[in-house]
């Protein structure tokens, strides 16, 4: 979920400094890197299939060269992607591969008329992807780096007589190179952006009901696996429309961001809380029955009881509901949690109330 725009973002940032590396500093960084690699896919079969049908024809002037490289690309890409998928730091394979086919093309270039080489031109495929899949500035930067010492490596380094005759080639595309990794960097940003606003809520920037949507089949699927059951806990602000009508829609905002901060203090990081409804927050806990629930959701409830969120006194009430077994379903799941809800309301609010647990098929 995820997911500069979101990767600079300290909410996102927050869940996962420790699993963070220079390539992908958060896991909102990977996440987008995998999503993205494989949405790329498509793409990079026609790329290759096209320099594959180009390098063929040209075998008369370009010789063998370029295709056994283009083919040697492939074939790595083959190897690298069970290692991708299983891999803890899918960055590393990746960033491998793009380093690998910077420096084939080089070989290419080099092999074939260096400042004089008809393959510069690629040189731009090969960065073309950079920002899509890396979004931290510096990395784009560093890749950029590197496919200008390699432009400048294959073509002045090899041959340099040849690059003072004839050098206008390798400046073009290196000048290329620069704009190509801005706009394509500056349209990551906007696409991370939009990404970002769609699954954060805009008032107090926890994930909204989208994101849980996809975090909740993740987890669904661990539990099938697993057999651990799985808890949802509903926290709902008491009387929060008396809140509105004595001290206004705006203080009202400020409790609402108060007590997401609060909600989101009193959980272990891997207890995620998303706002679903104006005065409604979610939390999933995997791994827990009602009664391990219940401990997590009186910390919640007693949290903001004494943080007294936007300076008023408020507190709110939970309902838990848990279920276990093959296939658990969200509807039933929240309705029980809903139902447990409206009981603690109803027995006088500020209070956790749990539901019968919910036996999944
Ligand atoms: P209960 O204890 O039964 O939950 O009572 P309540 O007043 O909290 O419940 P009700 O559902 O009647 O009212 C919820 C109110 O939350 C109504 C709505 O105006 C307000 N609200 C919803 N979203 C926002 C928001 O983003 N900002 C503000 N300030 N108020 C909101
Ligand atoms: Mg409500
Ligand atoms: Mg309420």
């Amino acid at each position: 979920m995820a997911h500069a725009g979101a990767a600079d973002d300290p909410r996102v940032k927050r869940e996962s400094d420790e699993a963070g590396t220079w390539l992908c500093p958060t896991e909102f960084d990977r996440a987008r890197l995998l999503d993205m690699e494989e949405r790329l896919q498509g793409a990079r079969a026609v790329m290759f299939g096209a320099l594959g049908v180009g390098f063929a024809i040209s075998v008369p002037w370009l010789g063998w060269v370029p295709l056994a490289l283009v083919a040697v690309q492939v074939v790595v890409y083959a190897l690298l992607s069970p290692l991708i998928a299983a891999s803890t730091r899918p960055e590393y394979p990746i960033a491998f591969a793009v380093v690998l086919a910077q420096v084939l093309i080089a070989v290419a270039v080099a092999l074939t008329g260096a400042s004089q080489s008809p393959l510069l031109i690629v040189f731009l495929l090969g960065i073309v992807g950079l920002p899509a899949r890396f979004g931290t500035a510096r990395v784009v930067a560093a890749g950029l780096l590197l496919t200008e010492l390699l432009i400048f490596g294959a073509t002045a380094g090899v041959d340099p007589s040849g690059f003072a005759a004839h050098p206008a080639r390798v400046i073009v595309t290196a000048a290329a190179s620069f704009g190509l990794v801005a706009f394509a960097h500056a349209l990551m940003k906007a696409e991370s952006q939009k990404r970002s606003e769609s699954v954060f809520d805009s008032l107090t920037g926890l994930p909204n009901r989208r994101a849980l949507e996809t975090r909740f089949e993740d987890l669904r699927a661990d539990a099938r696996r697993t057999g651990r059951p799985l808890a949802l806990l509903l926290c709902d602000l008491d009387l929060f429309k008396s809140i509105n009508d004595l001290h206004g829609h705006q203080r009202g905002d400020a409790v609402l961001v108060d007590a997401a901060q609060v909600v989101r203090r009193a959980l272990r990081p891997s207890e995620q809380v998303y706002r679903v409804g104006g005065e409604e927050f979610l939390v999933l806990l995997p791994g827990c029955d009602l009664d391990r629930a219940v401990p997590v959701a009186e910390r919640v409830r007693a949290a903001i009881e004494s943080a007294q969120p936007g300076g008023l006194p408020v507190t709110a009430s939970v309902g838990l509901g848990a279920a276990a077994g093959e296939d658990i379903d969200f509807d039933e799941l929240f309705r029980a949690a809903d139902a447990a809800l409206y009981e603690a309301k109803r027995a006088g609010r500020n209070q956790v109330a749990r539901a019968p647990a919910v036996a999944a098929a």
